[in-house]
């Protein structure tokens, strides 16, 4: 057994799509699935129910005739149901050529739902399946519910595989998600004893969040094909994520697959923007977290020979691996950006912009790679000797009153405070600034430019770069960088003082 290829049916396109509110449009449907074969060479894909709707046939018919053409036909199947010609005339005018054939898995919902025989059950779907062969449509069967049925009742189980004629494949669909590693291994196990010769194959659901672990028992008892969706999409709690169930069977069994691994975030983040399902972040394989190490520890022992490896490394699934930066950030996760960036550093700078990254960390959640140079310019653009030191500031914003602003600075030492009234916030900022430098019988630099930047992706909380232009005798720039305007703003004006009174 060793070394068995295990196959993957993927119903991103089917089952996936029962999601709430999940519909795929005909195009994207065709992207999907021109992506599971091409790219990810996912060995057969469930593209749509027999009678669902115009657009399903619309969308089934676009992929069929595309498949055809790119002589992969025998990898698309579809759903079909127990009714006669029905379904089959469906697929067969999509171009299909393999039917799903949906079957009652377990007697309660025979009896109670159809409230038929099981003699009656298997004429039934006999019929089906011989107005299918003759149409030149090849057959599987699901056996809905088939672990609460064969929980139920083995006999059952037994008696539909010994009766249908003439199918392919046997599909063992835990419908409920009721399944867990150990029942998993026992149910599959018994059939693929009883009937060595079948194919089976295994569709997981993922209520109590086994649906990965219940994949890896059922290819331990020799089941040869799995269904899976991108994200884990699918009605409830999902079905088993492909992305996990192919690191899972790689890394945790003897078997192998055909797929190709490093498209898997790629698929995973097309079926995110298609689907509007964002994953967690903290999703295992294709979360973003995954790729971010956040702790400074971590980028150091990457850096000594990935001391912190293990094998789901972001590269293997097509991501690539960011060290984020933020309060627990060290000297290696500064490096490891400014490599990213291209920027090299002397060790007093690395240090000064670490030291900078920890502190906006304190503020905001995550420093990110965009934010990086301003926060570079902003550390280096620092002048070593600072006579002003901003001891505290507050600003003041009230309906109906002129915003005013109290400012407290030392200055060569000695601490002085004023306020002031202003056109706006900033504005009585430096009114009280100018008005402290009066007192010392000297006139600031007058502000002729103020420009503010925010990193590349603008989101609300990136870090916000405040250039200022300050006309003394001659002009020059000074720069602020803060999560906030105003305190851009504010670091900005110290650091022109700083250099003003330098000269
Ligand atoms: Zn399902």
């Amino acid at each position: 057994m060793s070394g068995r290829i295990i196959k993957i049916l993927d119903t991103t396109l089917r089952d996936g799509e029962q999601t709430s509110g999940i519909s795929f449009t005909e195009e994207e449907k065709l992207l999907i699935a021109k992506a599971l074969l091409l790219d990810l060479n996912i060995d057969a894909v469930e593209v749509a129910s027999a009678r669902v709707s115009e657009g399903e046939f619309k969308a089934a018919k676009h992929i069929c005739r595309w498949a055809e053409d790119h002589n992969m036909l025998d990898r698309i199947e579809m759903l079909g149901f127990v009714d006669y010609n029905k379904s089959a005339d469906w697929i067969l005018q999509t171009g299909c050529k393999t039917m799903n054939l949906l079957c009652k898995g377990s007697l309660n919902h025979l009896t109670n739902q159809l409230n038929k025989t099981p003699e009656d059950h298997i004429k039934d779907i006999n019929k089906t399946v011989q107005y299918a062969h003759k149409a030149g449509i090849k057959v599987n069967i699901y056996l809905e519910d088939f672990s609460n049925g064969i929980a139920a009742d083995t006999d059952y189980i037994f008696y539909l595989i010994d009766n249908i004629k003439g199918v392919n494949r046997i599909m063992l669909p835990d419908t409920l998600g009721i399944l867990n590693p150990d029942s998993t291994f026992e149910y599959c196990s018994i059939l693929v004893k009883k009937y060595p010769d079948l194919k089976f194959d295994f569709h997981a659901h993922n209520d109590y969040g086994l649906a990965e672990a219940n994949l890896l028992a059922c290819v331990n008892a020799g089941i040869s094909r799995v269904h899976t969706t991108i994200n884990g999409l699918g009605e409830r709690a999902g079905n088993c994520s492909f992305a996990s169930a192919v690191a899972v069977i790689h890394d945790h069994s003897e078997f192998k697959t055909m797929v190709v691994e490093n498209k898997t975030k790629d698929i995973s983040s097309l079926i995110e923007s298609f689907s509007g399902i964002r994953v967690a972040q903290n999703t295992p394989v294709v979360g973003e977290n995954v790729f971010t190490q956040t702790c400074g520890v971590h980028a150091d022992g990457d850096k000594k020979g990935n001391l912190y490896f293990n094998k789901l490394l972001p590269e293997r699934f097509g991501g690539q691996r960011n060290y984020a930066l933020g309060k627990t950030s060290g000297k290696a996760s500064i490096q490891k950006n400014l490599e990213k960036l291209g920027i090299e550093l002397d060790e007093e700078a690395q240090k000064k912009v670490l030291q900078k990254v920890i502190e906006f960390g304190d503020k905001k959640e995550k420093v990110t790679l965009a934010d990086l140079p301003y926060i570079i310019a902003d550390v280096l653009g620092t002048p070593i000797n600072t006579r002003v030191k901003l001891i505290d500031f507050s600003l003041v914003l009230k309906l109906n009153l002129k915003p005013s602003a109290m400012v407290k600075l030392e200055i060569d030492g000695v601490q002085i405070e004023a306020n002031a009234t202003g056109d706006g916030q900033y504005d009585a900022f430096m009114k009280a600034v100018s008005s402290i430098f009066t007192v010392r019988k000297e006139t600031i630099p007058e502000l002729v430019d103020y420009s503010v930047t925010i990193p590349p992706g603008g989101r609300t909380d990136a870090l916000v770069e405040t250039i200022i232009t300050w006309k003394d005798k001659t002009s020059f720039k000074t720069r602020g960088v803060d999560c906030d305007q105003a305190s851009a703003a504010i670091e900005a004006t110290i650091n022109m003082l700083n250099q003003w009174l330098q000269h």
